[in-house]
Formats: C-alpha cells, structure tokens, sequence
C-alpha cells in the first residue's frame, strides 16, 4: 500500500466541477512508483476526468497534485512527460510506424542515428520488429495499438497513462493485449495508470484497483482485497456476482455480527459493520450446495433451485430463498451438482468466515 514515504503521484482532495456535474469529488488517492494502478467504474464516474487531472489537460477545480513531494497541480502537461494512450489509437496515417513512434523524439531533437536506434529497439520491445516502413492503414487493430504503445513508451516517460486502450479491440486479441501490456510494464519499470470499465480486465492486469462511482473513489487495494474484503456495496456488486444476505435482529459482539436471516442464525466477521441494517456478502464460489444442515462453523440457508446457467468452465445455479431472496452458486461441471433439479428444496452452505459484512 503507498503511503507518505512511496507515493509518487499523490492526489489531495481533487475536485473537478462541469458546471452543475461534480465529475470528481474529493478524490484522494497515492499512486506508488513503478506500480500498476487501475482505475475501475461504470461509465461516466469519472476516471478519464481523473486521468486528465494527471496528465495535466484538465485543470482540477481544487484539491492538489504532487509528483515525488513537489505540488505539480500547475504544471502544464508538456512538462510532465508523461506518456498517453486512448481507446483510438490516433496515428498518423500518412506516417510510417517508425515515423509515428519517433514523432516524440523529433520533438525532443534528438540525433537521427540515436533516435533510429530507439525506434527499431521499441518496435522489437512491442513485437513489431520489421514494421518500420509500413503504414498504419497496413497493420491490423492489435498492431495499430501496439504502435501506439511503442509511441508512448519511447521518450522513457515516468508514468504512462492508458485510457481504455483495449475497449475497442474483440475478446481474444484484448486478451492478448492484457498481457502484452502487462509485460511492458514489466519491462520498462514506469508507473501505469490504467483505464478500464471491465472488472475481469482491472482484476488481472493490475497490482491495485481503484474503484470509482458517480465521481467518487469508493475503495483501493490489491485485486484479491477488493474482490475479497469490498467495503460497500456498490464494490462488491461491481466486481462480480455476490450474495447480498440482509440480517435482522443484528448483534455486534467481540468483532462479530450476528443476527437472523429467515429461520436461521447467520454469523461472521463484523468488518466495517454497524448493527444497523447489517447485510453479509458472500461470493458463489464460496457457497456449497448441500442436502444436509451447515455444520459447525458453517452459516447456511434453505433454497429452492431456479435455473441452472451454463458457462463452460463454471455454470452457475439460480436460487430463491423462502421469502424471495435470489442466490446464486458457482458449480462445476460434476454430476453430482448438476443432478440438482428445477424446484427442488436444497440447502446452500458457505464457511462463516468466507462472507464479509457491510452496512446494507
Ligand atoms: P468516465 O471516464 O468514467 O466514463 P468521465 O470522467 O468522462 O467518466 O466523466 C465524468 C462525468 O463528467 C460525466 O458525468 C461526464 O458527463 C462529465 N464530463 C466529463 N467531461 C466533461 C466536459 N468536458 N464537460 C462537461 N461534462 C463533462
Ligand atoms: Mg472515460
């Protein structure tokens, strides 16, 4: 976690105001050097906003900006160095690609041998190695991208900002970005700032994930804390499927919640908790389905079964609950768990210190 003494970008309360439109509110974030950070959230929460105030083309309403301790709020972009890559890949179609890479370096003056040399090595490092003197319009999407990639990177900027860069691109290529992506980051050491809307993407690139809705960063931390630990709703619904179990006559004692839920008495590990309205959240792939009661130092809940939905390596069961809670459970793909029929009356079992429990 970046803290005073790691922080290499820090953001203190930036505000961003469109007219009546809080784009961003009081978001205040610590981005450590050489880390990759994710900025996950639903369309129009702010991220590309938040990105903006980074590279400096979007002026923060208030709040502050430091790089490395030095405030940077004023700093016009130009002087960042930062590198950018959008969703488009913004070319130069009449360019070659070795043009179009070195187009930073002819701004910096650099010597035509040097700047050469960094173009071809680049090319090599993004798997474009022969690609020179082709044009834009010759390459395929994933190539363009990478092309795009290569520009942003060459000037050895400190942080590269990536705004949706793959969101344009079809499922097996985007996946094969992911990783491209990921080992360039490796490669070259720099700090990325990455864009996404797609959980699944900010989960398996990143080293951390920060999470945005309606302008406000709602909760950061490695992809196994966020997943695992959300602290609200909002984060544990929109990082994947999630049981939302509301408790009544909840009870906090000794670090636990405790309360009821239908005809049975749930329990697990208060975490931010209030006893007000408390509800536990527990992943599919964490309950079990059972024939039998929940055992000691299980929680459980008795169900009928609704629908069965098929997914390859993981088909989930559809679930309601006595009074009409909807469920749903992760199964494999073994018999013994797809025997489970259309209404039949099952119970759903999950360990008591799998769920976490937030405010409903
Ligand atoms: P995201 O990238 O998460 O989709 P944005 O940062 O683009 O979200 O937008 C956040 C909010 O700010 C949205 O409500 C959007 O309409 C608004 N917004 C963004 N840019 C402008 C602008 N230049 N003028 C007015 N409103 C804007
Ligand atoms: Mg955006």
């Amino acid at each position: 976690m970046a803290d005073a003494s790691t922080a290499y970008l820090r953001a203190v309360e930036i505000t961003k105001n469109y007219g009546p439109v809080t784009a961003l509110d009081r978001v205040s974030l610590d981005i450590a050097q050489g880390e990759f950070l994710t900025l996950l959230g639903p369309s129009g929460s702010g991220k590309t906003t938040f990105l903006m105030c980074l590279a400096g083309f979007v002026e923060a309403s208030s709040g502050r900006l430091e790089e490395a301790g030095t405030d940077i709020t004023r700093r016009p972009a130009e002087d960042r160095r930062y590198g950018m890559v959008f969703q488009g890949y913004a070319l130069f179609p009449h360019m070659t690609v070795a043009d179009n890479v070195a187009f930073p370096l002819r701004v910096g003056r650099m010597a035509r041998s040097e700047r050469k040399a960094r173009v071809a090595e680049m090319l090599e490092t993004v798997g474009l190695d022969g690609y020179g003197d082709r044009r834009p319009r010759q390459l395929s999407g994933g190539q363009q991208q990478r092309v795009a990639l290569a520009r942003a990177l060459i000037s050895h900027p400190p942080v590269l900002l990536l705004d949706e860069p793959l969101s344009a691109l079809d499922k097996n290529l985007r996946e094969q970005m992911q990783e491209e992506i990921k080992s360039l980051h490796r490669k070259t050491g720099s700090t990325f700032v990455f864009v996404t809307h797609d959980q699944t993407e900010a989960l398996s690139m990143s080293s951390r994930v920060a999470i945005f809705n309606h302008g406000q960063l709602q909760q950061v931390g490695t992809p196994q804390e966020v997943y695992e630990h959300p602290t609200n709703r909002f984060v544990a619904e929109f990082l994947g499927r999630i049981n939302l179990i509301p408790l009544q006559q909840a009870q906090l004692d000794g670090g636990r919640l405790t309360g009821r839920f239908e005809d049975q008495v749930l329990t697990t590990a208060a975490g931010r908790a209030t006893a007000d309205a408390p509800v536990i959240a527990v992943r599919p792939e964490y309950m079990r389905l059972s024939q039998a009661a929940p055992g000691a130092g299980e929680n459980g809940i008795r169900a009928t079964v609704r629908d069965r939905v098929y997914g390859g390596a993981h088909s989930v069961l559809l679930l309601s609950s006595a009074s009409g809670l909807e469920l749903s459970l992760d199964i494999g793909s073994h018999a013994d768990l797809l025997s489970a029929a259309c209404g039949e009356q099952v119970w759903i079992t999950w360990p008591q210190d799998t769920g976490v429990a937030m405010s409903g």
